[in-house]
């Protein structure tokens, strides 16, 4: 393997709804591929923390992830995380996740709009697509002002649909200064950037967020990059960290991140 450190930090198991395997199946394929760590990140969706009982799924998972990481000690370093949707939805809900278990590293998300349903849903046309983005990156702005996460999830996750989905073009341009003024704020509150490389594997063919967009952090001075592969199966875990490794080398980044007790470690890319 040409990346000594390749890690995953963004991995759901089956504490995730969309989830598919086992905390331990994940950690698993992790170390047969040789990764250096992971980040088990099942999803807990504040808007319905309780209905859908995120309180008891997530606390699952971290009491499987603390196994997990006491199993593989010395061959895989696994990390406590998860990925905290919509936390601005119901704050409430959000602080009580964040302060359930000592937990390594939190990915911020947001899958849906205020009162809308996940963007994964939602139909589109060339008319909606620019409101119904300038919304999601507003939200976004709203996330990194909050700023309790670590590293921000899939920047451009509607484009999964959007682009991937729907086959309908998106002039990014348009969010250039909306898109700038999230990095900027990332970067002055110290907060990472995940290069998510699910998109790899799905219609929409490319990572979440692209090339230019990471080119951009790196230019306006960001220094915290995480990466991970989305996976909701043992078989993606892993699945395009290498081609993310060599397009934030591209970039211009020497280092990637990863977190322990949400204190960031740079680990060299080459
Ligand atoms: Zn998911
Ligand atoms: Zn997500």
């Amino acid at each position: 393997m040409r990346f000594r450190y390749l890690s995953d930090l963004h991995l759901h198991t089956d504490n995730s709804p969309d989830g598919v395997d086992p905390v331990m199946m994940m950690c698993e394929r992790a170390a047969a591929l040789g990764l250096y760590a992971v980040a088990v990140t099942d999803h807990c969706e504040c808007e319905v923390y309780r209905e859908q009982k995120y309180d008891r799924s997530i606390f699952q998972s971290f009491f499987e992830t603390r196994k997990a990481h006491a199993v593989f000690r010395g061959r895989l370093k696994v990390l406590i995380g998860m990925e905290l949707g919509q936390p601005l939805h119901d704050p409430a809900a959000a602080e009580e996740a964040l302060h359930s278990s000592e937990t390594d590293f939190v990915l911020g998300s947001v899958h849906s709009l205020p009162g809308e349903q996940d963007f994964y849903y939602l139909e589109y046309t060339r008319e909606n697509i620019y409101p119904l983005l300038t919304r999601y990156f507003d939200e976004i702005l709203r996330l990194v002002k909050w700023g309790r996460f670590d590293s921000l999830a899939h920047l451009t996750y509607p484009l999964r649909y959007i682009i991937g989905n729907y086959k309908i073009p998106v002039d990014m341009t348009v969010f250039q200064e909306r898109i700038d003024e999230i990095l900027t704020l990332l970067i002055a509150s110290r907060k990472a950037l995940e290069l998510n490389t699910s998109g790899l594997r799905q219609p929409v063919g490319e990572t979440s967020p692209n090339f230019e967009i990471l080119e951009r952090y790196h230019q306006l001075g960001g220094k915290y990059l995480t990466i991970g592969s989305d996976a909701h199966r043992w078989a993606d875990v892993g699945a395009g960290l290498e081609i993310g490794m060599e397009m934030a080398a591209r970039a211009g980044f020497q280092h990637f991140t990863i977190y322990e007790k949400h204190e960031p470690h740079l680990l060299p890319i080459l």
